[in-house]
C-alpha cells in the first residue's frame, strides 16, 4: 500500500509521521490524494465517504465550487498584504450581524489562537488571574488549557502535556459539563476568576448536549459572580445554524471564539464580543495580540463565500439534521441507546445512554468503537478515528451517500 510506504518515511521526517496527533491512525493512516464533495480519494486508490470533513470546517464539503472560485479569484490579486483589506470588513459585518452578542471581532489564524487571546483579554479586562474550563473540554493546544481531565472536579489544574509548567495551569480550574453546583461552589470560593470558557455543546468529547436550562443557568451564575462567559463556538459557529449555539439556546455570552467553518476550510480563528471588552485589544487597548497571517485575504475570501452560501441557503441546516437523524434511525434499536445527534453533528457512543459529561463519555467501550470504526472503513466510510470526536455531515453528502452511511451503520453494528 502506498499510504503505508509514505507513512513509514514520514515517521523519519516528522514526529509520529504526522502534522497533528489525531491523524496518526494505527497501524498507519491512509494518505489522501484528493477531496471532492463528500468523498476522499486515497493514495491507495480507495474512494471514501468522508464524515470527518477536516474535523468540522468543511460544512460545504471538499472543493465546493463557490469557495474554490473565491479562493482562485482572490489568488489572482495576491494572498498577503500586511495591510488592511476591505474583505476584513465583509467577514466582520457578517459575523457581527449573525451574533447579537458580538459588537467587534479580531481575526487570527486558528481556533487555538482565538481562545488564547480571548482568555488573555478576559484577564486584562477583569484584572483577575484564574479561568475555569469544562473537564475534557477542548480549546486548542496552548499551555493554559492543556490541563488533565479527571484530576479532581474543581481543583486547580495538573498539566496534560510535558513541557507545560504547573505554574501556568495552576490558574486553570475545571468543572464537569452539565454541573452548575460545581461551578457555583468554585466561584463562591474563588474571587480571582476572570472567565468561564466552554464549548456550549461539547464537540471534542463526541457531541455532548447541554441539559435543559444548563446554559441559561451558567449565564446567570457567571453574571452573579461578575465572571466573563466565553463561548468557544469554533465547532458550533455556523454548524448548528446561523447564529450558532448562542442563537439556538438563546444565550448572550460576553466573548465568543470562532474558527473552522468561518474560514471555509482555510486556516482562521476569530475572537469577538462586547465592545467595551474588545476595545482593550491592541492597538485600541493594552492587551497585546498580533499575527502575520491574521485576516489574510485567502482565508477571508473562503470564509465570506462559505458564510454567504450558508446564509443564502438556510434550509440546508434542516436537510443536514434530517440526514443525521436518518443515520441514527438505521442503528439496530438494541445498539442505539448511545446515539447522540444535534443538527449535522452525530455520534454513536458505545454505552447505554448519551453521556452528560466527560466522565460518562469516557465509560464508553473504546475497543468496540475501534472494531466498528475499522468495519466502517472497509465499507468505504471514513469516520473520525476516535470515540471522542464528532462525526459531521456536509451539504455535499447526497441522499445516496446518506443511505450508504446508514446501511453501513446497520450492518457494522
Ligand atoms: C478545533 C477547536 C479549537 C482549536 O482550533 P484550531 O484551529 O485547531 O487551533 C478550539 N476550540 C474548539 C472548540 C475546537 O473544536
Amino acid at each position: 500500500m502506498r499510504s503505508e510506504e509514505l507513512f513509514s518515511e514520514a515517521q523519519t521526517l516528522m514526529p509520529g509521521g504526522v502534522s497533528s496527533p489525531v491523524r496518526a491512525i494505527k497501524p498507519y493512516p491512509f494518505y489522501t490524494r484528493k477531496g471532492t464533495g463528500s468523498h476522499l480519494t486515497t493514495e491507495d486508490g480507495e474512494d471514501l465517504i468522508d464524515c470527518c470533513l477536516g474535523y468540522g470546517p468543511l460544512i460545504l464539503g471538499h472543493a465546493h465550487p463557490t469557495v474554490r472560485e473565491a479562493i482562485c479569484s482572490c489568488a489572482e490579486d495576491g494572498w498577503l498584504y500586511g495591510t488592511p483589506a476591505e474583505k476584513e470588513l465583509f467577514l466582520a459585518r457578517m459575523i457581527i450581524a449573525d451574533h447579537p452578542s458580538v459588537d467587534m471581532v479580531r481575526f487570527v489564524s486558528s481556533g487555538s489562537e482565538a481562545t488564547m487571546a480571548a482568555i488573555r483579554l478576559a484577564r486584562g479586562f477583569t484584572g483577575r488571574e484564574d479561568i475555569i474550563k469544562i473537564e475534557g473540554g477542548f480549546h486548542g493546544a496552548h499551555d493554559g488549557v492543556l490541563i488533565k481531565a479527571g484530576s479532581g472536579a474543581t481543583t486547580m489544574g495538573v498539566p496534560d502535556s510535558a513541557g507545560v509548567i504547573p505554574d501556568v495551569v495552576r490558574h486553570t480550574a475545571q468543572v464537569p459539563y452539565n454541573n452548575t453546583e460545581a461551578l457555583t461552589e468554585l466561584l463562591e470560593n474563588n474571587d480571582n476568576v476572570a472567565a468561564f470558557i466552554l464549548e456550549p455543546v461539547l464537540g471534542n468529547v463526541g457531541p455532548v448536549l447541554p441539559d435543559d436550562g444548563y446554559l441559561a443557568e451558567v449565564r446567570k451564575i457567571t453574571e452573579e459572580h461578575d465572571v466573563l462567559l466565553i463561548f468557544d463556538e469554533v465547532i458550533t459557529g455556523y454548524r448548528l445554524g446561523i447564529g450558532g449555539a448562542q442563537f439556538k439556546y438563546g444565550i448572550t455570552p460576553d466573548l465568543t471564539t470562532f474558527g473552522k467553518i468561518i474560514g471555509g476550510g482555510l486556516p482562521i480563528g476569530c475572537f469577538s464580543g462586547r465592545r467595551d471588552i474588545m476595545e482593550l485589544t491592541a492597538p485600541a487597548g493594552p492587551v497585546y495580540q498580533a499575527g502575520t497571517f491574521s485576516g489574510n485575504p485567502l482565508s477571508l475570501s473562503a470564509g465570506i463565500a462559505c458564510l454567504q452560501y450558508l446564509r443564502d441557503n438556510r434550509g440546508l441546516y434542516q436537510m443536514l439534521a434530517e440526514n443525521a437523524r436518518a443515520i441514527g434511525e438505521s442503528i439496530p434499536s438494541n445498539k442505539a441507546d448511545g446515539f447522540v445527534n444535534l443538527g449535522s453533528m452525530f455520534k454513536l457512543f458505545f454505552r447505554r445512554a448519551p453521556p452528560r459529561d466527560y466522565r460518562e463519555a469516557k465509560e464508553s467501550d473504546t475497543e468496540a468503537f475501534s472494531v466498528f470504526w475499522n468495519k466502517m472503513m472497509k465499507k468505504g466510510i471514513f469516520l473520525p478515528p476516535s470515540q471522542f470526536e464528532t462525526n459531521f455531515l456536509s451539504v455535499a453528502h447526497t441522499d445516496e451517500d446518506v443511505a450508504k452511511i446508514a446501511g453501513a451503520y446497520s450492518e457494522c453494528l
